[in-house]
């Protein structure tokens, strides 16, 4: 049993808070009022105010702490699926895009950092994408030749040439240089927030938005907390699981689990270090923190069992305690070289799934006054940026394809 380590979310743990806002205090009048205190709000608040429009942003918890703060911070193509998984799902041209678009947000996110003054620990890293089993072995091998036609760089890794980089067993391996990144999200979030307010956004924290009201008038009024009120031409709900309740767009949801060792000296056995993603279930992703810390995620404890009956007969913590101690026993199974890993953090979180993989962004048809982003997954963040660019192009008018994968009502989702 992990005795030892502490049960808080690595990134708010080892952080201060940067900046503390206001909760909303007096009733406002804006052009576009977006709610949620996470990155993809965060996001969104920078990209339309630098558009010019007088943007408010409210968020139910402080800034950072919802699912932005659990984020692993892992971007990366390889993060949710593989590219060979999603052309089965919604075919080749339209996956292409998406991986267009995500390899767009990580330099889009990587220049956001560039110009920030604080540092965000962002950094380049290679991906590895693995499967241990033959029917992933064969998934990997379609993707190099995918990754391979479509001009991404790719290396195929298979159990004959694994060994000299890993020292954990491989069926195959696809292992890309430079097409990740590693990021603290915490961090991120509240220098892009700071970024938003240098352009005027009005920020706005502990304060829940309790009921969209869509006026005759053609303006939105939105019903806080403290009986407080927003009116706005313009409302983005970037509210994580949140949106959902207000959208719809989940499809399941899901109890990951996390574990981060001390800071680590060497990290024999393990090429880079890169990103790692396992391919097939239940899946495990490992990173290496800005601080040289090992940070393992995964074995979700499906969401069947924590709506269901079972959930209210069983007791979640001991099923997460086990997981913690799985990773644990994984980690030092997969790196034996690894000298005196010890685990500090431990924390399970919420993270939503769509069955394609994809966010849910955009508005939908019987509402022109209310666009969504819902962005949750492994490349929650890298969706984020996606939303941020794609429903400023959206309001502003301008035609715009790319959305129409993400759509709310795009067909191929709608046929589950
Ligand atoms: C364990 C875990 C690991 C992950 N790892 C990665 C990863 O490595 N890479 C990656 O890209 N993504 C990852 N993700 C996903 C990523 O973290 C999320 O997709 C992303 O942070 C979502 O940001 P968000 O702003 O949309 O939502 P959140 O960060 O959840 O923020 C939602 C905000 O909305 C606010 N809110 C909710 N309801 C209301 C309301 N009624 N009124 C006002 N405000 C409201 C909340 O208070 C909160 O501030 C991970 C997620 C989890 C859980």
């Amino acid at each position: 049993m992990i005795t030892k380590a502490t049960e808080q979310v690595f990134w708010t743990a080892v952080n201060q808070v940067p900046v503390q806002y206001p909760w909303l205090n007096e009733n406002l009048d804006c052009e576009i009022a977006i709610i949620g205190g996470g990155i993809t709000a965060a996001l969104c608040a920078l990209r339309f105010s630098q558009a010019g429009y007088d943007t408010v942003m409210l968020g139910a918890s402080p800034i950072g702490f919802g699912g932005t703060a659990s984020s692993s911070g892992m971007m990366s193509v390889d993060g949710e699926q593989s590219i060979t998984t999603l052309v089965e799902k919604i075919g080749a041209d339209r996956a292409m895009m998406a991986v267009e678009l995500m390899t767009q947000a990580i330099n889009n996110i990587e220049q956001l950092c560039n110009e920030f003054e604080e540092d965000c620990g962002f950094r380049r890293m290679d991906s590895l994408r693995f499967a241990e089993d033959i029917k992933g072995g064969e998934t990997l091998r379609r993707e190099y030749s995918l990754r391979l036609h479509n001009g991404i760089n790719a290396q195929l890794l298979t159990s004959w040439n694994y060994s000299e980089q890993f020292t954990f067993p491989m069926e195959a391996g696809i292992y890309s240089q430079g097409i990740g990144a590693q990021i603290d999200p915490y961090r991120f979030v509240h220098a892009v927030t700071s970024a938003a307010v240098k352009q005027g956004v009005r920020v706005y924290e502990n304060t829940a938005v309790i009921e969209i009201d869509k006026g005759e008038s053609g303006h939105v009024t939105l019903n806080c907390e403290r009986e407080r009120y927003v009116n706005c031409k313009y409302v983005v709900v970037a509210a994580g699981i949140g949106t959902e309740q207000l959208s719809g767009g989940l499809d399941r949801s899901a109890t990951i689990c996390t574990i981060v060792t001390e800071p680590v000296s060497e990290f024999s056995g393990w090429r880079g270090p890169c990103l790692i993603y396992s391919e097939g279930a239940p899946t495990i992703f490992l990173t290496v923190t800005p601080d040289s810390r090992i940070l393992m995620g995964g074995l979700s404890v499906s969401s069947i069992l924590e709506n269901t009956y079972v959930s209210k007969v069983l007791d979640l913590i001991p099923i997460t305690e086990k997981k913690y101690e799985q990773l644990e026993k994984r980690l030092r199974k997969m790196f034996p070289a690894i000298r005196n890993i010890t685990v500090e953090y431990v924390y399970s979180s919420k993270n939503g799934r769509t069955d394609d993989g994809l966010p849910v962004l955009g508005r939908k048809p019987e509402d022109d006054r209310i666009a969504y982003a819902l962005c949750c997954g492994n490349d929650g963040i890298l969706y984020s940026e996606i939303a941020s660019r794609l429903l400023l192009e959206q309001y502003q008018g301008k035609a715009n394809q790319q959305l129409g994968l993400f759509s709310p009502g795009r067909e191929w989702r709608i046929r589950h």
